[in-house]
């Protein structure tokens, strides 16, 4: 019987490794690739997809999840088989060795480029699984697109608000798992298309990035405010604000005491991209540039406190910059 489960399986995953198998021009660098691991193939055979409805860390990597096909080594996959491998072998089992036979969420990326890669591949599993129809799917891909769109907002997004991001979507395939017929991801998508992403508040980011100590409860409680905090010693404030922008913006953070820029220029329709209101060097930081202050701990943008702005580079940037915050406002009137 057990090894009849088995056997079911290993063709199961084959199919699977099938239909996943890269399309077209096999030599060209973007193609995207899926790995079929055990636990999928079980999970697709069972038709498990929201995994038991669990949306908890454990099990958040099984099922039809974004979880699932996070990028693991070679080395990490193949030591993983060899243990499997024991396992299924073995004709007595401990619960120790059970215990041991569980598999682990693998930490998320960190960095908005690898997050982008791994929302391609779990695109690449829903579109084989359950078929570009899929409510799901389809807002899954319309976040992405919108996000590989607008590289310059969101290149900046911080290691939480990645997770956030795939935290939200792994709820949502959650309370789908074929049944629900609307994704709950409308207002992700609005959000992302604000260029303003907010933080989910349930997500366990410590667990989900791999820096937990292993006790789920603290990685749950930790959740709230980035580690470190936003404190006033990290805060790159510029002195030289053009005044026009001083004039501009100098009640910004008053109202709207989180604002950045990013948010700002997303609010003109269509939004305007980072260079054409770039000041100062290439790179720099436009919070710190134009609100005088980048509250940001992990921005990577420049922020040069001796930068100067020339007059005519001020004036070609200010009426777009203008537009924007108009707009902004329009939109948020207190
Ligand atoms: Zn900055």
């Amino acid at each position: 019987m057990l090894t009849e489960g088995c056997k079911t399986i290993a063709r199961v995953r084959a199919h699977l490794e099938d239909i996943l198998r890269p399309q077209g021009d096999m030599s060209a660098l973007s193609t995207v690739v899926v790995h079929v691991t055990d636990n999928l193939a079980r999970d697709v055979n069972e038709l498990n997809f929201g995994y038991q409805n669990d949306r908890t860390y454990e099990t958040c990597h099984r099922g039809l999840s974004p979880f699932t096909v996070v990028d693991v080594s070679m080395s990490t996959m193949s030591s993983r088989s060899r243990k499997a491998d024991r396992l299924k072998r073995a004709t007595f089992l401990t619960p120790a060795d059970v215990a041991r036979g569980d598999s682990f969420p693998d930490p998320i990326p960190t960095r908005y480029i690898d997050a982008m890669e791994l929302l391609k591949r779990y695109i690449h599993l829903l579109d084989a699984i359950v078929g570009k129809k899929c409510h799901h799917r389809q807002m899954v891909f319309e976040i992405t697109h919108e996000m590989l769109q607008h590289a310059h907002v969101f290149e900046e997004l911080t290691p939480r608000h990645i997770a956030s991001l795939l935290w939200q979507r792994f709820s949502d395939a959650v309370d789908h798992r074929g049944v629900l017929p609307m994704s709950n991801l409308q207002l992700l998508l609005s959000t992302v298309r604000s260029g303003d992403i907010s933080m989910h508040s349930s997500m366990p980011f410590t667990l989900l990035s791999g820096e937990s100590d292993g006790d789920p409860t603290s990685a749950y409680k930790t959740s709230g405010p980035a580690k470190g905090g936003v404190t006033s010693s990290t805060h790159q404030e510029y002195a030289s604000v053009p005044a026009k922008f001083v004039q501009l913006l100098g009640d910004a953070r008053t109202r709207y005491p989180c604002i950045r820029m990013t948010t700002i220029l997303g609010a003109a329709k269509p939004a305007i991209p980072y260079k054409d209101i770039r000041l100062g060097p290439i790179g720099a930081c436009s919070d710190f540039m134009m609100l005088g202050k980048c509250m940001s701990p992990s921005c990577s943008y420049k922020h040069n406190k001796t930068s100067m702005v020339e007059a005519k580079h001020v004036d070609a940037v200010f009426p777009r910059v203008q537009k924007a915050w108009e707009a902004y406002k329009a939109t948020n009137a207190t």
